[in-house]
């Protein structure tokens, strides 16, 4: 059984605040970017490019890349060199092309060119790690897992969901407490709030929606950090200040 963090004294354990947490996060996302797609295959494709990149640049990308390559095995069989010029603007293309490619071969070798339907099969692809199979077996078959990005890994230690770091111990605390049916949608409205709200320096807590739901693990060491490190800045830079002067 996965561990869940201690909140704070006077909050309820995270099982019964993450219901809540999720209908304001709900009302307050009602809807977010997602990428377009028709079908498993186009998601998976797109869902490698949207490492490093948004979802609204790869949604700009993919209608010319799928109709010069409808299929897996049009991509296993492509020209790299084509694929690297089509995904450009998407950003680290050639390793997404290289990705792309070996994928789609992995796909038609191994899987009848399908995209295979569960996790265990998908993270054997390359390029797909548990994230990026979580987000097509939730939109694409209906099998909700947690995806946990660094935003949802951040949001769910500050919210007490969860102590661990590792990403994969994070996705296993949330299945716990985190009801089937709202699984996916719940870990889109952490990213966004994360993006928006929960940054990860410098959380807006007196503008936050969840502030009376969150113990705000780990945020007071965040203001302390950046305290010590403007004091240790500052007579840095009056030291530079002063020699220059000496200098003149
Ligand atoms: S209250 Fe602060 S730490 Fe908690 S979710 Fe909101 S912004 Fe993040």
């Amino acid at each position: 059984m996965e561990e869940s963090a201690t909140p704070a004294p006077k909050l309820p354990p995270a099982r019964e605040r993450v219901g809540p947490i999720n209908q304001r996060l709900a009302a307050l996302y009602p809807e977010f970017e997602g990428l377009n797609h028709d079908g498993s295959f186009q998601l998976l494709i797109a869902v490698i490019l949207s490492a490093q990149c948004t979802d609204k640049r790869v949604n700009l990308i993919t209608p010319a890349l799928f109709a010069r390559f409808p299929t897996s095995r049009d991509f296993a069989e492509c020209d790299i060199k084509e694929l690297e010029q089509l995904i450009k603007p998407s950003g680290f293309y050639k390793n997404k092309a290289k990705n792309i490619r070996a994928c789609c071969v992995g796909m038609v070798t191994r899987f009848g060119g399908e995209v295979p339907r569960t996790l265990d099969d998908l993270v054997t692809l390359p390029g797909i790690g548990r994230k990026t199979a979580n987000v097509i077996l939730g939109h694409a078959f209906e099998t909700p897992g947690v995806t946990v990005d660094t935003h949802v890994g951040r949001l769910s230690r500050r919210l007490g969901l969860t102590r661990h770091r590792n990403p994969v111990k994070v996705e296993f605390a949330l299945l716990e407490i985190v009801p089937q049916e709202e699984r996916l949608h719940f870990s889109g409205r952490l990213i966004m709030h994360g993006r928006k709200v929960c940054v990860a320096r410098k959380p807006r807590c007196e503008e936050c929606t969840i502030a009376d739901l969150c113990p705000k693990i780990g945020v007071k060491g965040l203001a302390a950090k950046r305290k010590r490190k403007k004091k240790t800045v500052a007579p840095q830079r009056t030291q530079r200040a002063q020699s220059k002067t000496e200098s003149k």
